[in-house]
C-alpha cells in the first residue's frame, strides 16, 4: 500500500515578474521592519520582501508585511474629496479647492461662534513624522485649537506619562539588542508573537543563543506565556500590587543596587515606606500570584547581572496605566537596570509611528518634546515658525478621550479626524455614535472612504496610503526609518503632507509659517529644532538618504556624528531629563477602581490583538490572506465555564455588559481562566460595544482590558446571518 500522493504536483511559487525592488518601511506596527516592494515592468506593486540588510528584521516580515503591497489597490480606497450637508445623505464628489475652502470656512464659523477650542483635531500614530510636524504647525500655529490630540492616547499615553514622571522625558531607553545581553526578562501584558512578531523573533533568537529566564505576567495564557519559563496569571488590573511586592522582597532581602539608587535617583525613602504594605502574603491575596512565586521572581530579577522589562497594552490600557509604567521604572531603577546592555524599561509601542507623533506632532505639547507649559519652549517655537508666542495656549488641552465627552456636552462643535476610526476603536460604541451625530461639522481624512466613522462625516479627504508618499517613522527602539514613495497616490488622493500645507493657506498664520514643499524640507526644520547637547531627541546628524543607507538610525544621532549608528540606549551615564538630573522613584499606591465581575456580570472581559489584523482592520480587512486566516469576531472561553452554561465550541453567543452587547463565535480554550473571556479588538460592532474604558487619571488612556460581562444564548441562524453580513467588509 502506498502512502501519500501518487500523482505528485509540486507546489509552485508564482513568478511575480518583479522588474525593480524599492526600499521602504512597514506601515503597520512599531517594530519598524525594512521592506522592499517589487514593481513589475508597468510600475505595479506585485510583491513585498524583507530587507536582509536591516538590523531590525534581517530579512523577515510577518503576514501583514508580506502582503502589504496589496494595500495600494485594496477595496474602499477614496480617490476624490467628498462632501454633503448632512451625515447619512449621499456624498457629492468635489475638487480639493472647494473641499478646503468649505472646511476652512466651517472651522472659522465654529471658532468665531463658540470659541477657538470648539473645533478639535484628533490625529493618529500612522502618519509620517514630517506630516505630524506639519499637522502640528497647522493645528497649533494656524487653526489655534488647544483641543488637538492623537489616537495614541488609546495605546501609548500611559507609557509617555510614566516615562515623563520617572525620567523627566518621554523616550524608550532601551533597544532590541538588549535581548542579546539580558539575564532575565519580564514581559508585562505583552503578547509579542501576535502583536510584534518580528520583535518576538529577535527575542527568540537571543534565547536560542543564550538561555535566560523569560517571565510573562498576563491573565491569559498568551502565545508568549506558552513559551515562557514562568507564567504569572495575574488578576486583571493588579500589576502595581505585584510590582510593589517584588520591590518589597528586593529591598527586604538587600538585593537592590544601593550605589545606583544613591547616585542616580530621588525618592527611595518614600518607595521603601510604601512597599512595606505589600509583603508577598498580602499581595498574593490581591494579585492572585502566590507568595513563593513573587519571591522567586524578585530574586531572579534582582540577582541577574542585567534584567529588563517590556510591556504593551496589558499595562498601558488600565485605570492605573501610568502608575504601572512608573512602577516598572521603579523596579528597574532600584535594581540599577536602566541604560545598560540588557537592563532597561522598554515599552513596546503600538502603531508604526506612535513614536513620531510623540516626538514631533505637537499633540500634547510642542515639537521635539517641548512643553506648552514652558514659556521658553513656547517662545522658541513661535520664533522659529514666525508667529506670536501668545497664539499658543499655556497648557495642553483635552486628550482624545476627553474630546468626545466635550462633544456630548456641547463644548466642541466641530472635529477633524485624521487616519483614526473611533467608531471601532473607542470604548462604548453607542455613546461614540451619538457623540458624532451631534457635531455641526465632521471631517474624516483617511485612505479608505468606507472607514466606519465616515458614515457621520460632512467632508471626506482621500489620503494617499503608506508608500504612496515619502517620509519617516520612528520605531519602538527610537530608530528612524524611511518610507520611500513606491507608487503614485490612487486617483486624486493626496499625501497628508500636501493636505496640511494647502489647508494652512486658508488661515492668516499660514502666510507667516513656512510649510516646505517636500517632506525632506520639513525634516531639515526638525533637525534644526532637535539640536542641543542636553536633548536626547537629537536627529541633527540624519538625512533621508543616510537613513535609507543605514536601514534606520536610532536617535540621538547628533550633527557631525561618525558612521551611521545612533545611540542604542538612553541614560547610560545615569543622568536623566529631570531638574536634578536624577530619576524619580515614586511610590505607587494600588487603587481598585475598575469594574469587576459580580453576580449579574460574572466574567472578566479581556481584549487584544491577533497576528493577521491591525487595529480596526481598515487595511488588513481588505487583504485576502489576512482576512482569510482571521475572518470572524470570536471569543475565547474556558471549556469548564462553557459546560456550565451549555455553550458549545463554534456556536454563537451574546456577550452583554452594562453598556451594550455583541454577538461572537465561541472558541473553547484553556488559554483563559474559568471567569474570563477574551475577544480580539479589531472588529467593528464587537468588543467596544461592551467595553467600559474608564480613564487613567494621568494619561487619560482607557482601561480597555477590564470590564464585567455575562454570556447569553442567541438564535444561531440569526447570529450566523449577522456574521456573514459583517464578513463582507
Ligand atoms: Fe510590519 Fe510589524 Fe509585521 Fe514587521 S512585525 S512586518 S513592522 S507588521
Amino acid at each position: 500500500m502506498l502512502f501519500g500522493r501518487t500523482d505528485r504536483k509540486p507546489i509552485k511559487i508564482l513568478d511575480k515578474q518583479v522588474a525593480e525592488w524599492k526600499y521602504t518601511t512597514c506601515g503597520y506596527c512599531s517594530t519598524g521592519c525594512s521592506i522592499q516592494v517589487g514593481l513589475d515592468t508597468e510600475g505595479k506593486a506585485v510583491a513585498t520582501r524583507g530587507n536582509a540588510a536591516a538590523d531590525v528584521n534581517r530579512g523577515k516580515l510577518c503576514i501583514k508585511g508580506i502582503f502589504e503591497h496589496e494595500l495600494f489597490d485594496a477595496a474602499g480606497r477614496g480617490d476624490a474629496p467628498l462632501m454633503r450637508d448632512k451625515a447619512y445623505e449621499a456624498f457629492q464628489k468635489t475638487d480639493w479647492d472647494t473641499a478646503f475652502d468649505k472646511t476652512a470656512s466651517e472651522i472659522k464659523r465654529i471658532q468665531e461662534t463658540y470659541g477657538k477650542d470648539s473645533f478639535a483635531i484628533v490625529s493618529t500614530g500612522q502618519l509620517l513624522t514630517e506630516e505630524f510636524y506639519s499637522l502640528g504647525k497647522l493645528a497649533r500655529g494656524c487653526i489655534g485649537t488647544n483641543n488637538y490630540d492623537g489616537n495614541t492616547t488609546l495605546c501609548m499615553a500611559s507609557a509617555v506619562s510614566g516615562y515623563k514622571r520617572s525620567f523627566g522625558s518621554d523616550g524608550p531607553p532601551g533597544c532590541y539588542e538588549d535581548f542579546e545581553h539580558t539575564e532575565c526578562l519580564i514581559a508585562f501584558g505583552s503578547n509579542l508573537p501576535e502583536q510584534h512578531p518580528i520583535i518576538y523573533w529577535r527575542l527568540k533568537e537571543a534565547l536560542e543563543k543564550r538561555k535566560f529566564p523569560l517571565i510573562v505576567v498576563d491573565p491569559r495564557v498568551t502565545m508568549l506565556a506558552q513559551f515562557a519559563d514562568m507564567h504569572l496569571p495575574i488578576t486583571p488590573g493588579t500589576d502595581v500590587v505585584l510590582i510593589n511586592s517584588l520591590m518589597y522582597v528586593i529591598l527586604d532581602e538587600g538585593l537592590e543596587d544601593r550605589a545606583y539608587i544613591d547616585a542616580h535617583t530621588n525618592g527611595i525613602e518614600e518607595v521603601e515606606a510604601l512597599v512595606k504594605d505589600y509583603n508577598p502574603i498580602a499581595a498574593s491575596k490581591i494579585c492572585g500570584i502566590d507568595e513563593d512565586t513573587i519571591r522567586t521572581v524578585a530574586r531572579l530579577y534582582a540577582k541577574a547581572g542585567a534584567a529588563m522589562s517590556i510591556w504593551t497594552m496589558g499595562i498601558n490600557q488600565s485605570t492605573h496605566g501610568s502608575d504601572g509604567v512608573v512602577d516598572i521604572n521603579n523596579l528597574n531603577l532600584i535594581t540599577g537596570n536602566i541604560g545598560k546592555p540588557g537592563g532597561t524599561s522598554l515599552s513596546i509601542t503600538g502603531q508604526c509611528n506612535a513614536m513620531g507623533t510623540r516626538e514631533w506632532s505637537s499633540c500634547s505639547g510642542l515639537p521635539g518634546y517641548r512643553y506648552l507649559e514652558n514659556e521658553a519652549d513656547r517662545q522658541e517655537i513661535a520664533d522659529f515658525w514666525g508667529i506670536d508666542k501668545e497664539f499658543f495656549p499655556e497648557k495642553r488641552g483635552l486628550a482624545q478621550t476627553d474630546i468626545f465627552p466635550a462633544i456630548e456636552t456641547g463644548q466642541i462643535k466641530g472635529l477633524w479626524l485624521v487616519a483614526t476610526n473611533p467608531m471601532t476603536s473607542m470604548p462604548n460604541t453607542s455613546r461614540i455614535r451619538k457623540t458624532l451625530e451631534k457635531l455641526e461639522f465632521l471631517v474624516v481624512q483617511d485612505s479608505y472612504q468606507d472607514v466606519e466613522t465616515n458614515q457621520y462625516s460632512h467632508m471626506y479627504f482621500p489620503a494617499a496610503v503608506w508608500a504612496e508618499k515619502e517620509g519617516c517613522f520612528t520605531n519602538t527602539e527610537r530608530r528612524v526609518n524611511i518610507v520611500r514613495q513606491v507608487v503614485q497616490p490612487k486617483g486624486d488622493s493626496k499625501p497628508d503632507f500636501w493636505i496640511f500645507k494647502e489647508m494652512a493657506k486658508r488661515f492668516p498664520n499660514g502666510e507667516k509659517i513656512h510649510f516646505p514643499d517636500t517632506p525632506a524640507g520639513a525634516f531639515e526644520e526638525m533637525k534644526q529644532l532637535s539640536k542641543g547637547d542636553s536633548r536626547t531627541l537629537d536627529i541633527s546628524g540624519m538625512s533621508h538618504d543616510k537613513i535609507e543607507q543605514a536601514a534606520g538610525i536610532q536617535w540621538p544621532f547628533r550633527e557631525g556624528a561618525e558612521g551611521l549608528k545612533g545611540d542604542q540606549r538612553l541614560y547610560t551615564d545615569g543622568h536623566f531629563q529631570t531638574k536634578s538630573g536624577k530619576a524619580n522613584l515614586i511610590p505607587i499606591v494600588f487603587r481598585d477602581n475598575n469594574e469587576c465581575p459580580d453576580e449579574q456580570y460574572p466574567f472578566w472581559m479581556n481584549s487584544g490583538r491577533v497576528v493577521e489584523h491591525f487595529h480596526t482592520r481598515t487595511r488588513t480587512g481588505k487583504i485576502g490572506n489576512c482576512n482569510k486566516f482571521s475572518p470572524t469576531p470570536y471569543m475565547e472561553m474556558n471549556p469548564d465555564a462553557a459546560r456550565d452554561l451549555g455553550v458549545e465550541h463554534q456556536s454563537y453567543v451574546r456577550i452583554a455588559s452594562r453598556r451594550g452587547d455583541a454577538v461572537v463565535m465561541v472558541q473553547l480554550t484553556h488559554r483563559v481562566p474559568r471567569n474570563m473571556v477574551f475577544i480580539p479588538f479589531h472588529f467593528h460592532d464587537c468588543v467596544n460595544r461592551v467595553s467600559l474604558g474608564l480613564l487613567d487619571p494621568h494619561s487619560r488612556q482607557p482601561a480597555f482590558k477590564q470590564c464585567a460581562v455575562r454570556i447569553e444564548p442567541v438564535d444561531q441562524a440569526l447570529a450566523a446571518q449577522l456574521n456573514a453580513e459583517r464578513r463582507t467588509f
